[in-house]
């Protein structure tokens, strides 16, 4: 055997690993496409080894190869950062900034505005009144129709769900947190309180933590929310604390690939309640400091999370408008503590996420409400954004009785956080040829259409016949 033989079957068992590999990670996330793909390619990678050892098969042989190394060269091609996300949220500020109004949230109109009182007059007379037939059919049905419906409301799941709702709610009185009166103001520095702060959130539980000083320009307006009495509804929102700390907690993958169902929505309420806990301790913690501690969490907003996330450093906003960060990609909910201590903030990053999104849009293709936009970014409230219509999509929620998700556990960034997808996702980081051609192969390999997948034995549910094919 020549030197130019030994080293081809040496590079064909490397390609043969890197396919069996593939096939071996899609079986265990139940990719069935791409399983099939990485064993039809690895049968393929061990007959190229068979021409390998034909000498008159040699020249062919070789130009396989030499098409395989200028595709992985070209990967090589670095891309341009992209300049905007690197900015943050403001990166994409076309016009006049506006803030948003709480008030208009879909929560805030289904939950604050009770027929009769001072508030439900004040917003469908003189704001709204275009809003007021649609939002009273969905507070008639609620928010989640009958909870649990697409799985004939499996009791263990459902259970699940509202008690982990109840936790946000048992907590959000203690959201706002001034200085302890008995607290002397900690006299650290700033990079010292960073350290301290960054590694304290992630010991009680966060996945990812980031600093951002708060953009005045993202904050609510006017507080919409109130669930602990009428009287703050409308209240405009300012004074906040300057500085904020950003968690991000992971959402299971097994849970997640059951979307629409039970186990879904089950672990986005899950990790509501983990977020509460996160948020408000941190708060307290700052609070026994001298700081005051605002939790930012599903019974206390104050600022979208999204674009907060963003601007700490934690990812990027997709096509489908949720936050997309490193490592768990779309699987992630956002906590927040707003405080006054001085801390050292981080910046914004580029995961290649916009580029990506622009050929992807496997969201928009698979979601059953069409609520998530085929093309291009819109102004909203002076900001460049992929505008999703919320309306359907909360109508989409109260026919199946959960959170839906599908968009979520379909972005080809949420895939589990092994080797594989890292890897990959370093590509379509850095690379240009990846951010364009990526797409496009994730099509080839995974499909287009999301399935959901087989669940864990304890979270199994029964689908209601009637409903299972509405995705
Ligand atoms: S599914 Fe595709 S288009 Fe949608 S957010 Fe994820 S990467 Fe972007
Ligand atoms: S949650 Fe479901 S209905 Fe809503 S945008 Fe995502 S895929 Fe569409």
């Amino acid at each position: 055997m020549n030197f130019l033989t030994g080293s081809l079957l040496v590079v064909n068992f490397f390609l043969f690993s890197a396919f069996s590999y593939f096939a071996f990670e899609s079986y265990r996330e139940q990719e069935v496409r791409a399983t099939k793909i990485g064993i039809i390619g690895a049968v393929c990678i061990i007959l190229l080894g068979v021409l390998i050892l034909i000498p008159q098969m040699k020249i062919t042989v070789l130009f396989f190869f030499a098409a395989g190394i200028i595709f992985f060269l070209s990967l090589l091609i670095p891309a341009k950062p992209n300049k905007k996300a690197l900015k943050g949220a403001k990166g994409y500020l076309v016009g006049k900034p506006q803030r948003f109004d709480e008030r208009d949230s879909i929560f805030a109109r289904h939950r604050s505005l009770i027929s009769g009182t001072k508030q439900y007059s004040t917003f469908y007379n003189e704001i709204y009144p275009e809003k007021e037939e649609h939002d009273a059919k969905r507070r008639q049905s609620g928010i989640l129709g009958i909870s649990g419906s697409i799985d004939n409301e499996y009791q263990p799941n459902v259970a699940m769900m509202h008690a982990s709702f109840s936790m946000p709610m048992l907590l959000g009185q203690q959201a706002c947190n001034d200085p302890d009166p008995d607290a002397p103001i900690a006299n650290l520095s700033p990079e010292k309180a960073t350290l301290i702060v960054k590694n304290l959130a992630r010991h009680i539980g966060a996945d990812l933590v980031g600093i951002t000083k708060v953009d005045p320009d993202l904050i609510y307006s006017n507080q919409g929310e109130i669930h602990y009495g009428a009287k703050d509804w409308g209240r405009e929102i300012k004074n906040l604390p300057p500085y904020a700390v950003v968690m991000i907690t992971e959402m299971n993958y097994g849970h997640v690939i059951s979307a629409p169902h039970t186990p879904t929505v089950a672990e986005s309420a899950h990790l509501y309640a983990k977020g509460a806990y996160l948020s408000t301790l941190l708060g307290k913690w700052f609070s026994y400091m001298g700081y005051r501690g605002i939790a930012e969490h599903s019974r206390n907003y104050d600022i979208p999370l999204p674009p907060l996330a963003a601007d700490a450093g934690l990812g990027e906003v997709g096509r489908q408008g949720y936050l997309i960060a490193p490592k768990f990609g779309a699987r992630v909910r956002i906590f927040a503590v707003l405080t006054d201590m001085p801390l050292i903030p981080d910046k914004p990053i580029s995961l290649g996420v916009e580029k990506f999104c622009k050929s992807c849009k496997k969201c928009a293709d698979s979601c059953p409400s069409k609520s998530i936009p085929q093309g291009e970014k819109v102004i909203y409230n002076g900001f460049a954004k992929w505008k999703l219509d919320e309306e359907s999509c909360f109508d989409y929620w109260s026919k199946v009785g959960t959170d839906c998700s599908i968009c979520m556990a379909i972005c080809p960034f949420s895939r589990p956080n092994t080797f594989l997808h890292r890897f990959v996702g370093l590509f379509v980081a850095k690379s240009k040829i990846a951010q364009i051609l990526f797409p496009h192969i994730d099509n080839f390999l995974y499909g287009k259409k999301w399935r959901p997948k087989t669940v864990v034995p304890w979270l199994n549910y029964q689908r209601n016949k009637n409903k299972t094919e509405i995705y």
